[in-house]
């Protein structure tokens, strides 16, 4: 089997990969059926699913007092990757993070994810809990997706948490992690944010996702510094074309990222949403062909809330 760390090696022409999130909790599978019919004509290397942790809610009770309810409202990444390989036959990349999962807990999902033979992952920390202002890791849980990288090695040399098992078979992992051009919120510089990166890619990660970006230069500015730093695997980069005005100040703001100038302005004149999701499909195309007019081969789309879009996008690009 190629591994989608292979297929990214290896690719001789521009190609074309897009991320989904599974559905919220009581919604069919039919909406992530509907991103993949809208996008899979352009062949998709693969396809990522994002993984998500728990939240907790405060509800009002009786007596004046506040119920806590704990709720997973996406749930699903494993049995989405398995029923989009089975169904479209397209190579799938689920996510696995840290953030609000047990060791225990990650170690029943990688073997789910190899009985289904799907063993291609993207090993990430994940997101904070929605109402925490830092990042807190789970009881028993990975703190850094470094930690997790050692765990999925441990599976892959046979190497169960359970260490009473007589006869463990050795998993086939392949797996690529998250990097940050405009650096990662908590880093105290890029530098430093870099030392991490090293060490996810020195244990074992043969390729990086980058974080949305809408300004080109930081995306090359910072494969040279990878280059620099000895990082020498593939770096893919991520881009989200902008569909509503409001992302203009939403987006910076969870996911650390500068919006240019040129293009702000242009998203401060559009009229509605319709208008700006025109704008932003423009920039996109601008974005991608100049990304691949520098050599980049393949190009990873943020489909949420954006997949017609993307395939506009896509429609002027492959
Ligand atoms: P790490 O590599 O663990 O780094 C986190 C921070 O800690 C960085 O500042 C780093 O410099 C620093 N650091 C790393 N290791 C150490 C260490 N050992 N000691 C001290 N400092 C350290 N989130 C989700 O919840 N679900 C998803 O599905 C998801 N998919 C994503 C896909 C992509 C392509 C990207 C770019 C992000 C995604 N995220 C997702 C968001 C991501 O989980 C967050 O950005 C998270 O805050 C960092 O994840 P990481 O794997 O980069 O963390």
């Amino acid at each position: 089997m190629t591994t989608a760390a292979q297929s990214i090696r290896e690719l001789k022409a521009p190609a074309f990969s897009f991320e989904l999130l599974p559905p919220l909790k009581g919604n069919s599978i039919s909406r992530v059926y509907r991103t993949i019919d809208a996008l899979k004509d352009f062949k998709p290397l693969f396809v990522n699913i994002t993984s998500h942790r728990d939240e907790v809610v405060f509800r009002s009770a009786d007596g004046g007092l506040y119920e806590r309810k704990v709720t997973r409202k996406r749930p699903g990444t494993v049995a989405v990757a398995a029923s989009i390989k089975h169904r479209y036959g397209i190579p799938v990349v689920p996510h696995i993070i840290c953030s609000g999962f047990t060791r225990s807990e990650t170690e029943y999902a990688l073997i789910d994810l190899n009985f289904l033979g799907i063993h291609d992952v993207l090993l990430l920390r994940g997101d904070k809990a929605q109402r925490d202002r830092f990042y807190e890791p789970a009881e028993a849980g990975n703190a850094y997706a470094i930690e997790l990288i050692e765990q999925v090695n441990n599976l892959n040399k046979g190497v169960f948490l359970d260490d009473t098992l007589a006869e463990a078979f050795e998993t086939p992992f392949s797996f690529g992690v998250a990097g940050y051009p405009e650096k990662h919120e908590e880093a105290p510089n890029l530098d430093s944010d870099l030392f991490w990166l090293k060490k996810k890619v020195d244990a074992g990660a043969e390729y990086v996702v980058t974080q949305m970006f809408f300004d080109n230069s930081k995306y090359f500015a910072f494969v040279e510094k990878c280059r620099a730093a000895g990082i020498t695997v593939p770096i893919v980069p991520g881009l989200k074309p902008i569909t509503l005005q409001n992302q203009l100040t939403v987006l910076p703001k969870i996911f650390h990222t500068d919006i240019p100038e040129d293009f702000a302005r242009a998203l401060r004149t559009c009229k509605n949403d319709e208008e700006a999701a025109r704008v932003g499909v423009e920039w996109t195309t601008m974005q991608a062909r100049d990304l691949l007019d520098n050599g980049v081969k393949l190009l990873h789309f943020y489909t949420m809330m954006a997949t017609q879009s993307v395939r506009k996008v896509a429609e002027q690009i492959y």
